[in-house]
Order: C-alpha cells, then sequence, then structure tokens
C-alpha cells in the first residue's frame, strides 16, 4: 500500500469525519503530537526506530550514523504510517474560534494556520477600552461605541475625507483590513496619521498621498507616506503623517477635508519615495517631497522629513 496515497485519502475525508458518528473527542497529551527531539509537531513523513521511538523527517535526516538517540540503539528507521495517520486525524478549532473562524486543522499546522489567520484579533486603540474582535467586528465597534465617522473607500482609491478630532475610518471592499485615520490638535497644530488596521501585520501594503488644499487660507499642503500596519495590540502607533501649522487651516468646527489616495506600493516604490532612484516609467504618480523650514520645530515633525 502506497503510504503516501494512503496519507492524503485521510485529509480529504476529515470534512465528513467531523460528524459525531465518525469522530471522538478526546483529550490528548500535547508532547505526544511532537517530535521528541526538536520538540516541534510531529507531520508526515514520520520515521521509527526498531523499538518504536518516532521522530520527524529532519531529525531524521540527521541521523547519519544510524542510531536513535532516544534508546541507543544502531537501528535503521521506518516509516511509521500508523502515527501519521494519529497526526492527520487530530484535528483542533482555530484559537481564534471566539472571534469568528471557523477552521479546524491538524495540530501540526495550527501555527502556521494562525500565524496568518485573518480572523485574529485587533484592538480598539480608545484609551481604557479593551474590545478586542475581527476587522469586522473591531469597524463596527467602533463606529457603534465611539461614535468614529466612517468613509468608504471608492474604487478610484481616493476619498474625501473630513476629519474630526479623534479617530476616522476608511472602510474597504476587502474586510480583512480598514483605514483608521487619528487626527490629534496639538499646540503648533493638527497632527494627523494614518494606519492600517489588520490582524497579521507584514511590512508597509500601501501607500497614501494626502493632500489638504484650503481656499480660504490658500494652504495647500500634501505628502506621501508608506501607511504602517497594525493589528493596534499596542495602540496606535506613535508619530504623524501630515501636520497642517495652527493659522494655516480654516478650522469652521466642521472638520479638516483632506484628500487621500490609498495605494499598494510597489517594491521598488521606498526609493522612489525618497527620491533615490528614478521613479519607473510605470509609476506616473508624483512623488511628494518637502522639508520644514523651522529650526523650532517639534519632534513630531521629523518624521516627515523624506
Ligand atoms: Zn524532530
Ligand atoms: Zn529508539
Ligand atoms: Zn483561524
Ligand atoms: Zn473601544
Amino acid at each position: 500500500m502506497d503510504g503516501g496515497n494512503s496519507s492524503k485519502r485521510t485529509i480529504e475525508a476529515l470534512p465528513e469525519g467531523e460528524s459525531s458518528a465518525m469522530r471522538l473527542n478526546v483529550s490528548i497529551e500535547v508532547k505526544i503530537l511532537d517530535c521528541p527531539i526538536c520538540f516541534e509537531p510531529l507531520r508526515p513523513p514520520i520515521f521509527q526506530c526498531s523499538v518504536g521511538h518516532c521522530i520527524c523527517s529532519s531529525c531524521h535526516d540527521k541521523q547519519l550514523d544510524k542510531k536513535c538517540h532516544l534508546c541507543s540503539d544502531r537501528t535503521s528507521f521506518k516509516r511509521c504510517f500508523a502515527m501519521e495517520h494519529v497526526v492527520q486525524s487530530v484535528i483542533s478549532p482555530c484559537s481564534n474560534a471566539k472571534y469568528g473562524c471557523t477552521e479546524k486543522v491538524t495540530y501540526y499546522q495550527k501555527e502556521e494556520h494562525e500565524s496568518a489567520c485573518q480572523t485574529a484579533p485587533c484592538f480598539c486603540p480608545e484609551s481604557g477600552c479593551g474590545f478586542a474582535g475581527s476587522t469586522k467586528v473591531l469597524l463596527d465597534h467602533l463606529t457603534a461605541q465611539h461614535k468614529c465617522p466612517l468613509t468608504a473607500l471608492p474604487d478610484s482609491y481616493t476619498a474625501s475625507l473630513r476629519l474630526q478630532p479623534g479617530l476616522n475610518a476608511l472602510r474597504c471592499t476587502e474586510t480583512s483590513y480598514f483605514f483608521l485615520f487619528s487626527m490629534a490638535s496639538e499646540p503648533f497644530g493638527h497632527a494627523i496619521s494614518v494606519v492600517c488596521v489588520q490582524p497579521t501585520v507584514t511590512e508597509p501594503n500601501f501607500t497614501c498621498n494626502m493632500k489638504y488644499d484650503c481656499t480660504m487660507t490658500s494652504y495647500c499642503e500634501s505628502t506621501s507616506c508608506d501607511i504602517r500596519s497594525s493589528s493596534l495590540s499596542d495602540g496606535l502607533p506613535t508619530g504623524y503623517d501630515l501636520i497642517l501649522p495652527k493659522g494655516k487651516i480654516s478650522d469652521d468646527q466642521k472638520g479638516i477635508v483632506l484628500t487621500a489616495n490609498i495605494r499598494r506600493p510597489l517594491s521598488f516604490s521606498r526609493p522612489c519615495l525618497r527620491g533615490k532612484a528614478p521613479a519607473p516609467a510605470i509609476t506616473q504618480r508624483p512623488c511628494f517631497v518637502f522639508d520644514i523650514e523651522d529650526d523650532d520645530e517639534p519632534e513630531s515633525f521629523r518624521r516627515y522629513r523624506l
């Protein structure tokens, strides 16, 4: 019998096996499912010595002396199909089930799934609020509980936002992330930052061009920044992406009107943003580079020296 095919059949049978008639709920010591040498979860192919000690494929490849490190016997290792069936049939719910993940995975796939699970929780950044939930649930929470203004990101990926002090959400058609603009009133003016709220934090997935254009004061300001990604487990990221100096903006108490254009950066967008490499022909968008000429600038201005 071909062990590989047999293993495959077992995996494919798992969904049907979820019926109570087919499966048995058991409690099992986790260390039984771990390789006794490297302590990583056992996954096919699994090998055993002549006594029956099971080890993982990686540790098996390192047993050049053909000696079992557990019983010290010289031995020839063989595939242990029985143990492979066991590890393939031990499934458990994702740890984020309480946040809505319905995935059930084998023990050896659990860590891999959970590190990329799109239902992992994101956290409410409002001080004193410990709410956590999937991005969709957190967005509902922010708008319902904290009256956070919500704008939908149009297909053009350019949104006109009327920012209020505090948090402002920008919803996308994808539900695995959303953008959160924060506007703080500082002594020197309005300080604006943007973060992409998503459960698995990776390199910045997006860039944002922000533009403020006030016809009342003829003041215009714009910036381009990488959008940081965060589950907000440590609160909002520090630093600002755009400063609108006091006295140069029309503050009619109805909010600050800002145009935000969100883009997925190309892999070479970082040097382009810093003006260190020629912009590739396919990037037609302008790269804004500006400096603020004020020796007494507040510390938070510095982030934006590109
Ligand atoms: Zn191992
Ligand atoms: Zn052994
Ligand atoms: Zn999950
Ligand atoms: Zn909250």
